[in-house]
């Protein structure tokens, strides 16, 4: 078999044809694959060709990538919106003021369901329809019950999603039901959530979507292969990425290994990892020296898909960050919405948790770790239109808003 899933604490191996989202140990379970007989300039060119594709499951930016991401599932199991083939932007007025010599977004927020949840969502939906399940689940600050919102109704299954108390936006609750998910407002934290799930998912015939299923990792780590590929394999000096669950810096890391691993690039970037100030828990942990996370149990930001007190990943996000010699760093929420609004009016858009990219960015120059003579990337993970209540606050500021004009004073305006 070309993958199976290892226990990351005893080292037992399962089949990838099973369910499991941790070992019987209680240890964490990570994908492995045997890339054995690949040839990364045979994948390079078939990668290639298939961006022509429009209607195969190869059109997917997800699964062009099929070799190293699920290569023994069949492909008529493959539930997909052909995800990824996200825009990668730059914006002259952004990366002039930063003086930076090079300055990518890649708008993962593109994603059908809006947000870089699509990617991984899509391999994890499909493993769990190959394998039987018709009811799946997820603990949710929301752009993770969207996307599986999304995917179990194309694939003619339920989902149920575990909604924390507060700190959600409602945009996201109203797509995740609209889709026709079952939520479930839940008396506790995400963490909580993801907690009963670990424990009670399995024997309640429940396929598990949270990001500790490795399955999403897998998918997730599309994303980088897509950077490279759109960019000619060859990679900034830096990766930044906003964190909260740590699973999209757990997949961007693994995504990073393969392609290394295949020498389908030649260096490793850097990766910049930043989180918000009030949820910061890895951060901290980087920053002091500490050998374990201690959670934060009151994680408080206005990002509210950072808004995560005990990331669940960590140990996989610092492997990750020594291979590569990343960087933590924190931002404030004033940061992360100042950064938010220059990426929305260089008409890119993105969430406010997404914004953290730049900022950390901007942080990271200030303190001198990022020389204005490096590139960097900067993964904008949600839409404009996922978590409003900022903006909606901030328009409800301006005139236009309080009182209609005549046509008299429209011309003044204008
Ligand atoms: C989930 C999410 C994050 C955090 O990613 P993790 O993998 O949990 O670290 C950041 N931004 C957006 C928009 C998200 O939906
Ligand atoms: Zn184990």
């Amino acid at each position: 078999m070309r993958m199976k899933m290892v226990c990351a604490d005893c080292g037992y191996e399962r089949s990838w044809m099973e369910y499991a989202i941790k070992c019987t140990c209680g240890g964490r379970l990570e994908i492995k694959q045997d890339f054995g007989g690949l040839d990364g300039e045979k994948l390079k060119a078939l990668f290639q060709k298939r961006l022509a594709e429009r209607v195969s499951v190869y059109a997917s930016g997800v699964w062009r990538y099929k070799e190293l991401i699920l290569p023994e599932l069949p492909e008529e199991n493959i539930i997909t919106k052909y995800e990824g083939n996200n825009g990668l932007y730059t914006s002259e007025r952004i990366r002039r003021s930063m003086g930076i010599r090079n300055l990518y977004f890649k708008a993962l927020s593109e994603n059908p369901s809006g947000s870089f949840k699509d990617n991984g969502m899509t391999a994890a939906v499909s493993h769990g329809r190959y394998l039987g399940y018709s009811r799946f689940a997820c603990s949710s600050t929301g752009n993770t019950s969207s996307s599986l919102a999304m995917y179990a109704a194309m694939g003619g299954a339920s989902a149920y999603v575990f909604v924390p108390e507060s700190g959600i936006s409602m945009n996201k609750v109203l797509q995740t039901w609209a889709y026709g998910a079952q939520v479930i407002r839940f008396d506790g934290t995400y963490d909580d959530g993801i907690s009963f799930l670990e424990r009670k998912g399995k024997e309640l015939g429940l396929y598990v979507c949270n990001s500790v299923n490795p399955l999403r990792i897998e998918g997730q780590k599309s994303i980088i292969y897509e950077t490279a590929q759109y960019l000619n394999w060859e990679l900034p000096d830096w990766i930044v990425i906003p964190g909260g669950a740590l699973s999209n810096v757990s997949a961007l890391g693994k995504g990073l290994e393969d392609l290394k691993q295949l020498g389908m690039i030649a260096k490793l970037p850097r990766i910049a990892l930043v989180q918000a100030e009030g949820a910061s828990p890895f951060h901290r942990m980087m920053a002091e020296g500490k050998d374990r996370l201690i959670p934060e149990p009151h994680p408080d930001t206005t990002a509210s898909a950072l808004k995560i007190g005990n990331p669940p990943s960590w140990p996989i996000a610092r492997r990750v960050l020594q291979l590569c010699q990343g960087v933590t760093c924190s931002v404030t929420d004033e940061e992360i919405l100042e950064s938010k609004r220059r990426i929305d009016q260089a008409g890119i858009g993105c969430e406010p948790a997404s914004a953290a990219s730049l900022a950390g960015l901007n942080k990271l120059m200030r303190e001198g770790t990022i020389d204005k003579e490096e590139t960097a990337l900067c993964m904008l993970t949600g839409n404009l239109l996922k978590d409003t209540d900022i903006l909606r606050a901030q328009i409800t500021e301006t005139a236009i808003m309080t009182s209609p004009l005549t046509v008299e004073a429209v011309q003044r305006v204008l």
